[in-house]
């Protein structure tokens, strides 16, 4: 629950159906809200959770357009890893909670190259998101140079090992793994659902190494232009449990039906 009291998503319950839009760095404030009144009013299947990562000077108006919004809830696009102090220009986890902000995404691949990321990083990014009660939807994903290597999967892993492994069981409950290739990111290049399927049912076998059934609780999303024209197909992989959408989510017209694609 958040300091408005309130809370419409809960990563503890088992397997959610999600659409997650990431804004990155797009759109002013007013478009913005003109944008989440659409998907608001567009978007009415309850069986959906609809998140929609903004820009951080947006996130308090968002937050409080949100107390509305019994659909669609707004999350931060990364946090700091460190807690506080002499940091000119970054944002604390205890920030984000501050502002009644829910979810955070860690580890986007856009992140993890402009920024230099690392694996250690991002551990570091998690631990504070979950200490300031925050959920998390934890990026992954491998290059082309990777994949055609054949070394994708053992990767994908890693990442996920290195980042994530040392927690507890329990804190798995705020875990949601986006898979995102990155040579599908912004490039109009999807990975084939059977693709997608492979990589998501390896990551969900990897988590049961670790967490056993609870594994099966976990929603895994795929990310990678995502398009209203082939989310369904994505959508309907067995292990493929929603989306991470970039630049079909900016216009309800591309973001809305895929947020009725499940
Ligand atoms: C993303 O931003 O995570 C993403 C997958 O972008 P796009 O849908 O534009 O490929």
């Amino acid at each position: 629950m958040n300091i408005f009291g309130f809370s419409i998503l809960n990563f503890t319950m088992s397997r959610r159906k999600i659409a997650a839009g990431n804004w990155k760095m797009n759109l002013n404030l007013q478009d913005g809200v003109h944008l989440v009144h659409q998907i608001v009013k567009a978007s009415r299947d309850k069986r959906v959770d609809t998140l929609l990562g903004v820009p951080f000077p947006y996130l308090l108006e968002m937050a409080r357009l949100s107390r509305y919004m019994d659909n669609v809830d707004i999350m931060a696009q990364n946090c700091s890893h460190f807690e506080n102090g002499a940091h000119t220009g970054e944002v604390s986890a205890s920030m984000l909670a501050s502002l009644g902000i829910e979810t955070v995404v860690i580890g986007h691949s856009e992140r993890r190259a402009d920024n230099n990321e690392t694996n250690d990083i991002l551990k570091l990014k998690v631990d504070l998101a979950l200490a300031n009660g925050l959920q998390i939807v934890f990026c992954c994903g491998e290059s082309l140079k990777t994949r055609k290597a054949k070394k994708h999967i053992s990767f994908v892993k890693n990442q996920i090992k290195e980042s994530l492994f040392h927690l507890k069981k329990k804190d798995f409950d705020h875990i949601v793994i986006a898979y995102e290739p990155i040579w599908a990111i912004g490039t109009g290049e999807t990975a084939s659902p059977a693709q997608a399927q492979e990589m998501h049912r390896e990551i969900r076998k990897y988590l049961k190494s670790k967490i056993q059934n609870k594994a099966n609780d976990i929603s895994i999303l795929y990310g990678g232009s995502v398009k209203p024209t082939n989310a369904k197909e994505l959508f309907g992989q067995k292990d493929i449990d929603g989306g991470l959408v970039g630049g079909a989510s900016l216009k309800a017209e591309t973001f809305v039906p895929i947020i009725n694609s499940f």
